[in-house]
């Protein structure tokens, strides 16, 4: 059985060996030369293939169309209701796109929507640059959709 000496206790006390022994542990965690500093704004940090940032609607590269078919499969899909569809049929009956709603305040960015889509129209980009000084201005119509996010390049 191990005895308990007081005096000892005590002078772990007064020389903080235990407040020693925790610093010791997270310095030994510490590898100074593998820190870095980003240079944001200056340099963009390259994002994860994989991440989902501001949507966009892509056209046809060559034509220049929308190439949304207006399937409205994307708003089902999305459980925030962020997605509004306007749509009219032509003289063949066909659907045509005439509006498009995205609303990224209650966005959650979980891709459903983009995952939905049956063409290659609507992406989330890997654009993370969101932030905006009012909720007006976070219903993104069609055009703004169409022209892509265009974020602030700061140089200073
Ligand atoms: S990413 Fe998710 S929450 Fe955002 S619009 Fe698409 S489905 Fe809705
Ligand atoms: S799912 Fe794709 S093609 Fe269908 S309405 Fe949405 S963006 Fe357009």
């Amino acid at each position: 059985m191990k005895v308990k000496r007081p005096e000892l206790s005590l002078l772990k006390k007064i020389f903080l060996v235990d407040l020693i022994k925790g610093l010791l542990l997270t310095f030994s965690y510490q590898r100074p030369s593998k820190n870095y500093t980003e240079q944001y704004p200056k340099v963009r940090p390259k994002v994860s293939e994989r991440y989902r940032g501001a949507p966009r609607l892509n056209n046809d590269p060559e034509t220049g169309e929308t190439l949304c078919i207006a399937c409205n499969l994307c708003a089902l899909a999305c459980p925030e209701h962020c997605i509004e569809v306007g749509w009219e049929r032509d003289a063949a009956s066909k659907k045509v796109l005439t509006d498009y709603t995205f609303d990224i305040s209650r966005c959650m960015f979980c891709g459903l929507c983009e995952d939905a889509c049956p063409t290659p129209c609507l992406e989330l980009t890997q654009d993370f640059e969101l932030s905006l000084y009012g909720r007006k201005d976070m219903k993104w119509d069609r055009q703004k959709l169409e022209e892509g996010n265009q974020p602030v390049v700061y140089t200073k």
